[in-house]
């Protein structure tokens, strides 16, 4: 019991909540074939705003649907230490919902909320609570501002931040994150990324067990890609993180944040599974790693 104790301790919890871009799969005020044809099939076809949930207390990133997957996969936001955003697009960080923890609205939660994001999601942050924010509440959540190459202790998780190729406005950031010896390492939204952020996770001993990758443009190629990437980009990154020691025989990939441009059936993205070797998210997909 003990041993069995520990085992799940020792494992990182990794669970995708939310796996689609923007606008969602089906998207909110879409009538296009596709969207039309998910709709009728419903269930795992249907895909939410990107989040991920760290061992129930990290988040990366917290979009509009962040309760809703609360109710949904059967977690308690009030033990959320932490966010980590990536960038300030609203499917990324929806920061209205943040006046909500205190006064009458909230109790029971410990100790203040830690949002970890660039100055510009720090602007959002400002703008969107600046209304509705009792003094109360303030304190009980704190936005700490983090930029690109840069090492942080936070709790017991090492972050390694890295620049992602997304955004002429602000400084979008991709995430290694590592607990115990385990790592995950977090590429979206970004096209390309530069050349510099594999030697800096080689560097910084960075082993990635799982890696989640921008694949918002699924199997679509020959089409202009300047913020997000397609499978073939996808399958570079993994060559390049494997060249630099980041990853290794028993990484897994998972490609993820899916426009519905891309039509992102699951048995469509089954067939890239198959060629590339790696895994199709699905909103509620889970590892230990
Ligand atoms: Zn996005
Ligand atoms: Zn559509
Ligand atoms: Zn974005």
């Amino acid at each position: 019991m003990t041993f069995a104790l520990f085992c799940c301790f020792a494992f990182m919890k990794i669970q995708f909540l939310g796996t689609a871009a923007a606008e969602g799969v089906p998207a909110m005020f879409c009538d296009c074939e596709s969207c039309k044809n998910i709709r009728l099939l419903g269930g795992r076809e249907l895909r939410t705003r990107t989040q991920v949930l760290i061992d129930g207390d990290l988040s990366v990133d917290f979009p509009p649907e962040a309760y809703v997957h609360s109710i949904k996969y059967g977690f308690n936001l009030a033990g959320l230490k932490y966010i980590f955003v990536t960038h300030s697009h609203m499917d990324h960080f929806y920061a209205h919902d943040f006046i909500l923890r205190g006064y009458r609205y909230a109790s029971g939660f410990g100790s203040p909320l830690q949002i970890y994001g660039n100055k510009e999601v720090a602007a959002v942050f400002s703008e969107c609570t600046r209304r509705e924010m009792k003094p109360s509440v303030a304190p009980n959540v704190v936005m700490n501002e983090i930029m690109p190459y840069r090492r942080y202790l936070i709790g017991r998780y090492r972050l390694l931040t890295l620049p992602a190729n997304h955004s002429l406005t602000e400084d979008a950031l991709l995430f290694y994150i590592e607990r115990g010896g385990r790592g995950y390492l977090h590429l979206h939204d970004t096209a390309l990324p530069e050349e510099g952020i594999y030697g800096y996770l080689s560097e910084n001993g960075a082993k990635a067990s799982l890696v989640s990758l921008d694949c918002t443009y699924a199997g679509r190629t020959g089409i202009n890609r300047p913020r997000h990437m397609n499978i073939d980009d996808c399958a570079l990154v993994i060559s390049k993180l494997k060249a630099a020691g980041v990853c290794g025989a028993d990484t897994k990939f998972v490609i993820t944040h899916f426009s519905h441009n891309s039509n992102p059936l699951t048995s469509r993205l089954a067939l890239l599974e198959e060629q590339y070797g790696v895994v199709a998210a699905y909103d509620g997909l889970q590892f230990d790693i």
